[in-house]
């Protein structure tokens, strides 16, 4: 049973039926899932949650499928203080141990589970390569077979693990968002479903746990300001549902996080319409980062995170790429947190925001570190050892 009564398009507000197949609105924008959140609020209580088995699966009530899930285990991430690099009050919420190791596991369990109850056999997708790992990975559990298109410069090790899960995995010549275009194509011949970032509604579902489960974990007290690596904006979207959802249902009261939306220089298409006043962005040309999740040029809920910012009174920042890798590199040497790219990305957003005042040291502040370090390839800082010269003295000393 689920307490989804109907989808609405994000832009224009009309409705869709629940229980059937849906990408995008007839406005060719996002549809958010709505729920009786009446029904919710009866069963949904601190207590009945806490005495719930733990992760995603137990916010049923605010959660669009009837049946089970198709799950890989997917855990309640741990919330660090990066004590070193930023003293108690600076959090991270650490994505990366989700299964595929990143948070892309969350949004396409929700939408591989959607996609069996619908009966959907072929899956497509465009990917810069955490999405795809997880749809392969998903599919593979659901028995779903899966097609999955990404850009040259997709990290190899994603590629790679694409294909370990049985997925059709095609390297192009091109953008994520012209990836998209051809998965589109391939939907409207009715060769599969499109499940592209926000083109279905229901990876945004599970997405918006991460804001239930941070609510949960801070002791239903929101964080002072949330940092978080923008692509697609699924997460800051999906989070700044949650917080609505919540409240509606009593579990939280009206403060609200101030959201900062981290983007690379390389690939700052937010950045430059919050900084312009637009509601839309502008595709980004020619655009480049080594935080491939952030390499989103063009974003169809563009005008949905662009909202969430300004009304969260927060704002949009974007990193050089010597301040990303230089951020994995602090945290993982002063406070033994390897961040991906990414959530390098939104340590150097923190930095600057510290220093131009934006956040306060007083102030909880939560990063969002989306993946696991260890697919990315790093810097090998190792030395060469020959074990008959070798004196244990000189190793000791590092020499
Ligand atoms: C996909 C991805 C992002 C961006 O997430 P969105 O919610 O789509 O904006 C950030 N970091 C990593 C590691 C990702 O894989």
């Amino acid at each position: 049973m689920t307490n989804a009564t109907h989808l609405e398009c994000s832009l224009t507000g009309e409705r869709y039926a629940a229980g059937q197949v849906h990408n995008l609105s007839r406005a060719g924008k996002p549809l958010l899932v709505r729920y009786d959140l009446e029904a919710a609020r009866r069963t949904l209580t601190r207590e009945a949650l806490a005495a719930r088995e733990p992760g995603m699966w137990k916010w049923r009530e605010l959660l669009p499928n009837e049946g089970g899930p198709v799950s890989l285990g997917e855990i309640e991430t741990p919330i660090v203080p990066l004590t070193r690099t930023g003293g108690a009050n600076l959090l991270v919420k650490d994505e990366g141990r989700l299964p595929t190791g990143s948070f892309k596991a969350r949004g396409l369990a929700m939408a591989v589970t959607m996609a069996r109850e619908f009966g959907i056999e072929r899956i497509a997708m465009p990917t810069n390569g955490n999405a795809g790992a997880a749809l392969a990975a998903y599919g593979a559990r659901a028995g779903i077979d899966t097609i999955v298109i990404c850009p040259s410069e997709t990290p190899e090790i994603n590629v790679t693990e694409t294909a370990a899960y049985g997925a059709h995995v095609y390297v192009a010549d091109g953008q994520i968002d012209e990836c998209g275009a051809l998965v589109g194509k391939g939907a409207v011949q009715g060769l599969w479903f499109d499940c592209s970032t926000l083109k279905e509604p229901y990876r945004l579902e599970g997405k918006k746990v991460m804001g239930f489960e941070l609510a949960e974990q801070l002791g239903w007290e929101l964080p002072d300001a949330i940092f978080y690596p923008t692509g697609g904006g699924t997460g800051l979207i999906g989070m700044w549902k949650a917080f609505d959802e919540l409240e509606a249902i009593g579990l939280i009261g009206s403060k609200r996080p101030r959201m900062y939306a981290v983007q690379a220089e390389g690939c700052a298409p937010i950045v430059r319409a919050f900084e312009n006043g637009e509601e839309f962005a502008e595709r980004w040309e020619g655009a480049a980062t080594v935080a491939t999740g952030i390499r989103v040029p063009k974003a169809v809920g563009d005008f949905l995170i662009l909202r969430a910012v300004r009304e969260s009174g927060g704002g949009a920042i974007a990193v050089s790429e010597q301040a990303i890798l230089q951020a994995v590199e602090d945290t993982a040497r002063d406070d033994g947190l390897l961040f991906c790219p990414e959530g390098g990305a939104v340590l150097a957003a923190w930095r600057l925001a510290r220093d131009q005042g934006l956040v306060g040291s007083d102030e909880t502040v939560l990063l969002f570190n989306c993946a696991n370090g260890n697919k990315y390839p790093l810097a090998d800082r190792s030395k060469r050892l020959e074990l008959a010269e070798a004196e244990p003295e000189a190793l000791a000393r590092g020499t």
